[in-house]
Order: structure tokens, then C-alpha cells, then sequence
């Protein structure tokens, strides 16, 4: 077959390995294959992705000079292994489930740095003397930076001393709440909650606005803190900042200690892949390591996503984890994680975020709501997606590039300036990516 008679030309002008790595694993699809048009099939992304950047002219300029006619060579790939592969690495040790508390989730498994300094001492005091020292411990920081580590390392640790914990995410909390009273078997749920050393709550942001909840919430903490039991809280900002909590609640939420957590420096965030590296027995150059910790943002979540997609790479090729497949992967991740972002999802999440309706960004309105709502979503536009600035300012019916490169100017300064308005960037990123990637 023609297709094969190529890779054997192209074979004789590669060395050996390269041939057995990549090239020996495709096959010529003639069914698919036309007269211009040439269909190989690889085993995975990985080597389509390979043979794609490395192969693909060369294969080209070999159809053309064996059939004379000029021939387009594609190369498709089974999606299939490569996830399956990387789902078995991702999927955590069982848990106990009466607890819910992931066991590798430790104060030994965390990485301690300036960042989060602060708030890894609160929690490893709190741990050693629930109800005594800070009550409550309340937890706050970006995405992906540890809160729910930190919340479990606590609860491991008491588990250990015999205490009683009970870990729920707030959302757990309000579910279980709406079943029980609904089946009338609300003392069994207050049961649950209040017979604990240590009630360790997780996001509880998303309180806001939850009013019954809010109220159930009130007593289970009033109770547990009249009886000096250790309550944990984390969420994405300050009590203070919570939109949509009541008074009482957020006032109860400082009376003990609130400890933030920052992204990580590029020193803690080498220490936390190595970490990671070694927990998942795998073996990364220092070189690579550095690489990885400067040019990803400090999600530790997506970090490790890439730690583990990186091995389950290395693993399917029988291959080192060398610094080419690093950015390759790397640079796949970020393709991926842009191409799913529309800017309608941009305009959709931060309208309703900001409680003005999408039609409005895309109006005339010089009101000044939105016209910060409209710069918001031009520098999320431009950052998220691969869109350039006259495309933008197509789609948002401006003049030209220069309004968009204006907008984007007013936003990083004010991200420079105000802390607060960087974190709601950030979070309003972070919405955007899930509520992309939830819609697939
Ligand atoms: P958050 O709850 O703040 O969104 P998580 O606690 O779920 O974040 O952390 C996300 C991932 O990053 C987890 O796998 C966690 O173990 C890891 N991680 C975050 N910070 C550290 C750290 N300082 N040391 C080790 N692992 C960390
Ligand atoms: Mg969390």
C-alpha cells in the first residue's frame, strides 16, 4: 500500500529509535486516505501530536515526490488511551468514608513557604489543641492554593487522636439539610453535625445568599462554640467579603483567626512539584521542574494535573520525561484549555457576576457599571482566548484595536493597584474555566 511503502521510505531517513518510537505505531488508513489526502492513525495524542510537528512535512514532500501529485497528510489519534491512562493516575487513594478526609492530604504532605506560612501554623495549632487556641480558624485564598489540604491535614491529624471529625463541604451541608428536614428527620442531621471535636467546613462562600441554611448554620455553630469544639472554615475571601451572609454570621467568622493563603513563590512552587513528584514516585529533571514552575500560573491543582499527564505521556511511549515533551504537554494544556473558552461564556459569567445583563456589554452605555463590566470581560477576552485585539473589537462593535488595548491598560492597572479587585479577576477566570469546561 502506498501509505506504507512511505513510512518505509521515511524510515530509511530517521534514525532507529525515532522509527520504533513514533513512526513503526502508525498505520495507513486507506479507507479515509484520498487521492490528495493522506490518513495515518496514532495510537494516542501524544505520538499524533509528535510525528505531527516532527514528520509531517517530510511525509508530505515523499507522497509528492513518489505519486507526483501534492498531498496533504493528516494524522488522527485515539483520544481514548491517554485519559484513561492519566484517570488511573489521578484517582486518589480510597478514602474512609464516614470521614470523607483524603489520607495523603497531610501537614507532612505540605510544602511549607512564605505564602502559606501563616496559615500552615494556625491550622497545626489548631490541629493539637481543637478549642482551645483559635476559634474559629478561618481560612481563606484563590483556587487550587491548599485550603481543603490544610482542612484535611487537620482532620487526619485528629483521627488520629481519636477525635471525633466531621468534614463537609458546605454544599454537603446544605443538601443534607434540605433532605432531613424534608424527610422530617431533622435531629438525625443535628446529630450529625454537633456530635463532633471538630466540624471542618469547606467553601463556605457558598453560603451567600442561602438563607435558611445561613439560619441552621447559625445554631450548629453557636452550639459547637459553646462547647469549646474546634470549627474549621475555609472559603475563597474574607468573611467580610462574603456577599449575601448575614451580619451575625460574618461577625462569628472573625472572632477567632482569619489566615490568608497567597500564590506561591517560584521557590514554594518547585518545592511543591518536587513534592509531588515524589509522592507519585515520578521522576522529573531539575530543568524540567523549573521550567514547569515558571511558565504555569499558581493553581497547584493544574500543576499537578500536568505532573500527572506528563507521566501518563512518558509512560504510554516507554519514554524519560524529557524537557521536549514537558512543553509539549504543556503548551497542549494551555491550547486546550482556550480552545473551550467562547466569549460568550465570558460575557455570560461575569454578567451575572456582576448582575448586569450580557446585552449591556456589548451596548453603547457609558454607565459606569458597565463600562468596567466591558473592560473586565475585553482583558478576560484577550486573556483566556486566542482572540487578537481587532478581533475583539469586532465582536464588541468598537472603532478599532486601540479601544481594546485601552480597556485591556485600564485593567492591569487597576490590578496593580487594588488586591482586592485582583482577586475577583482572578476567581471570575476561574469561573469562566469551569463553566467552559462543565459545558462539554
Ligand atoms: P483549594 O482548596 O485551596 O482550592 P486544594 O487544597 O484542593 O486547593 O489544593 C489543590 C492541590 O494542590 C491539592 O492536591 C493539594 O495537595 C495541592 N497543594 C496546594 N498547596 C500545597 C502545598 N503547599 N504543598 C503541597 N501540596 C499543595
Ligand atoms: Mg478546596
Amino acid at each position: 500500500m502506498l501509505g506504507d511503502k512511505i513510512l518505509a521510505m521515511l524510515k530509511d531517513e530517521i534514525s532507529q529509535i525515532e522509527y520504533e518510537r513514533y513512526i513503526k505505531n502508525l498505520s495507513f488508513d486507506e479507507e479515509a486516505s484520498k487521492v490528495d489526502q493522506a490518513v495515518f492513525n496514532a495510537p494516542n495524542l501524544f505520538i499524533a501530536n509528535w510525528v505531527k510537528t516532527k514528520y509531517k512535512e517530510k511525509l508530505q514532500q515523499l507522497f509528492e515526490l513518489e505519486t507526483g501529485i501534492e498531498t496533504e497528510v493528516i494524522i488522527r489519534s485515539s483520544k481514548k488511551s491517554v485519559q484513561k491512562i492519566q484517570k488511573q493516575m489521578a484517582s486518589q487513594p480510597p478514602s474512609n468514608t464516614s470521614t470523607k478526609i483524603n489520607p495523603t492530604y497531610t501537614f507532612e504532605n505540605f510544602v511549607v513557604g512564605s505564602s502559606n506560612q501563616f496559615a500552615y501554623s494556625a491550622a497545626e495549632s489548631v490541629a493539637k489543641k481543637p478549642g482551645v487556641t483559635y476559634n474559629p480558624l478561618f481560612i481563606y485564598g484563590g483556587v487550587g492554593l491548599g485550603k481543603t489540604h490544610l482542612l484535611h491535614a487537620i482532620g487526619n491529624y485528629n483521627i488520629k487522636q481519636n477525635r471525633v471529625v466531621i468534614y463537609a463541604t458546605i454544599e454537603q451541608f446544605m443538601n443534607d439539610f434540605t433532605y432531613h428536614l424534608r424527610n422530617k428527620t431533622i435531629e438525625k442531621f443535628r446529630e450529625k453535625y454537633r456530635d463532633c471535636d471538630i466540624l471542618l467546613i469547606d467553601d463556605i462562600q457558598f453560603l451567600s445568599g442561602k438563607e435558611r441554611t445561613q439560619e441552621e448554620f447559625f445554631h450548629t455553630f453557636n452550639e459547637l462554640h459553646n462547647e469549646h469544639k474546634q470549627i474549621v472554615l475555609t472559603s475563597d475571601k474574607p468573611p467580610k467579603k462574603i456577599a449575601g451572609l448575614e451580619e451575625r454570621l460574618k461577625s462569628r467568622f472573625e472572632w477567632g483567626l482569619i489566615a490568608d493563603i497567597q500564590p506561591p513563590e517560584l521557590e514554594t512552587k518547585i518545592a511543591i512539584i518536587k513534592k509531588k513528584c515524589e509522592l507519585n514516585g515520578i521522576n522529573l529533571d531539575d530543568e524540567i521542574v523549573n521550567y514547569l514552575a515558571a511558565n504555569m500560573d499558581s493553581n497547584i491543582r493544574e500543576i499537578e494535573g500536568v505532573i500527572l499527564k506528563l507521566n501518563a505521556y512518558s509512560t504510554l511511549v516507554n519514554q524519560q520525561i524529557t524537557m521536549d515533551l514537558a512543553k509539549n504537554v504543556l503548551g497542549e494544556q494551555k491550547r486546550e484549555q482556550q480552545k473551550n473558552i467562547s466569549l460568550k461564556d465570558i460575557v455570560d459569567v461575569v454578567s451575572s457576576e456582576l448582575n448586569i445583563k450580557p446585552s449591556e456589554i456589548k451596548s453603547r452605555s457609558r454607565n459606569r457599571q458597565i463600562v468596567n463590566a466591558r473592560r473586565i470581560v475585553i482583558y478576560l477576552a484577550r486573556t483566556l482566548t486566542p482572540n487578537s485585539m481587532p478581533q475583539l473589537a469586532q465582536f464588541f462593535g468598537m472603532k478599532d484595536h486601540t479601544s481594546v488595548s485601552h480597556a485591556m491598560k485600564k485593567v492591569k492597572e487597576m490590578i496593580e493597584q487594588d488586591e482586592n479587585f485582583k482577586l475577583k479577576i482572578e476567581e471570575l477566570a476561574h469561573k469562566i474555566k469551569s463553566h467552559a469546561s462543565s459545558e462539554e
